[in-house]
């Protein structure tokens, strides 16, 4: 039996209506952008395996990182004791991390690092005896899957089934270009009430959306306004960290510093699951007290797993190598100047791009997932040799930093050929 027969009969996969999806292509073996299968056949990975992957599949150097951790020390035990990995990551971390923040909290991937900073700057006030408990988020945002992260991500088809156990959050605009003064004004008129614990945002790049952005200038106005009326700032970074907006975080590109971050995708290069929470020392100090209650009870049996602080390690070398850092220069040049290319032709409503990330939007009736034009689009690209996985009538690219000029003038190769699809299935 093939294996993805053999999938078929034991595996419910992620995201996957099971009853219609086509059987999964099983891939053996990844290097650099490339992910081949048992036939050899190549795959350019333009979504960094759900936007994981920083410097290629089966990176030598992290590989080496992780079997020596792994022949040190697999595991131990996060309260009570601790281990280098843990600690020489969470220094490093501070290092880049947007000023203020002094304190590192793991958990174990991008949704636990969400649900630990709201249950961080909920217990915060709390510890303070001061009734501030509801948060605000972008409407269409996505903040994760378990319950406190849906709860405070855009309310969709997603999500409705759960809809009776989500608790009520305060939504407001995204402030994309035209639209700031708007958001302004819907934060002012919210903050008027005292009753706000923290603002959740997805800096710059909101990407389930959509790869939906917005200018730092308004973030930046957002997050003092925030500030100015003692409500928490959270900046969910999990996508957007590690150099994927063009600098290693989005946050850097403000002068106002979020309360805490929340990191995990690239935190590993995409090797392993691990998820981080920072806090700034105001946050930290709300719960150092003689009174027990006041403790943060959080915690997963994997905290600070060794062998992801590790990777975590490894990944960080190669980021701040200077080698990497022309890398993702040179992929936002590529990028701005194909978006320049494409930007007027027909079909295309719309091209966004910050860094790294590439998005086009084509003209189509809905924006919906369940668009028909997201298989069509999806299997062609499949066709060409590449992974692009579109959110409906959006296409977007978002690559490990190692891939080639060739690999990405495919990318675009492909992504103009997908126009003419659209083009056509409309014709049709
Ligand atoms: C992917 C994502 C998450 C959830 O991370 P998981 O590791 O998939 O749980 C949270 N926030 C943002 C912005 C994300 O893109």
């Amino acid at each position: 039996m093939s294996l993805s027969a053999r999938d078929q009969e034991v595996i419910w996969h992620p995201y996957t209506q099971m009853k219609t999806a086509a059987p999964p292509i099983p891939i053996v073996r990844g290097e650099g952008a490339l992910l081949f299968t048992e036939t050899g056949e190549a795959y350019i990975d333009a979504v960094s395996s759900w936007w994981v992957n920083l410097h290629g599949h089966a990176h030598p150097y992290i590989a080496q990182k992780v079997a020596e951790q792994l022949r040190t020390l697999e595991h131990v035990i996060f309260a009570g004791f601790t281990h280098p990995a843990a600690v020489e990551l969470a220094e490093r971390l501070l290092q880049v991390l947007p000023k203020g923040q002094t304190k590192i909290f793991y958990s174990d991937n991008g949704s636990t690092a969400v649900e630990v900073a709201l249950k961080m700057a909920i217990q915060f006030w709390h510890n303070h005896g001061i009734p501030k408990t509801r948060i605000i988020a972008f409407r269409n945002s996505y903040h994760g899957d378990t319950f406190g992260a849906m709860s405070i991500s855009g309310r969709s088809t997603f999500t409705a089934p759960f809809q009776a156990y989500l608790f009520e959050v305060d939504f407001i605009d995204v402030p994309v270009p035209g639209h700031e003064q708007e958001t302004l004004a819907q934060l002012e008129a919210l903050l008027q009430q005292n009753d706000k614990a923290a603002f959740i945002y997805e800096p710059l790049v909101l990407g389930t959306a959509g790869m939906v952005m917005y200018s730092p200038e308004i973030l930046d106005k957002l997050v003092a306004l925030c500030r100015q009326h003692q409500v928490l700032t959270i900046a969910d970074e999990v996508m957007t960290g590690f150099g994927r907006t063009g600098k290693i975080f989005a946050s850097h590109y403000l002068s106002h510093t979020p309360d805490m971050v929340c990191l995990s995708k690239g935190l590993t290069g995409g090797t392993m699951a691990l998820g981080v929470t920072s806090c700034s020392d105001q946050l930290y100090k709300a719960f150092l007290h003689d009174d027990k209650s006041k403790t943060f009870f959080h915690g997963h049996s994997y905290t600070a797993n060794p062998v992801a602080c590790a990777a975590g390690l490894a990944s960080l070398d190669l980021l701040l190598q200077e080698q990497t850092q022309q890398r993702m220069a040179r992929i936002g040049d590529m990028h701005r100047l194909f978006a320049k290319q494409i930007q007027n032709l027909p079909h295309v409503k719309e091209v966004r791009q910050q860094g790294t990330i590439l998005a086009l939007e084509f003209e189509a009736e809905t924006t919906s997932y369940f668009n028909n034009l997201r298989d069509l689009l999806y299997n062609y690209a499949l066709r060409q040799g590449l992974i692009l996985r579109p959110l409906g009538n959006i296409i977007y690219c978002i690559p490990p930093y190692c891939i080639t000029d060739e690999q990405l003038e495919q990318v675009y190769k492909t992504m103009e050929g997908m126009r003419l699809l659209v083009g056509s299935s409309q014709r049709g």
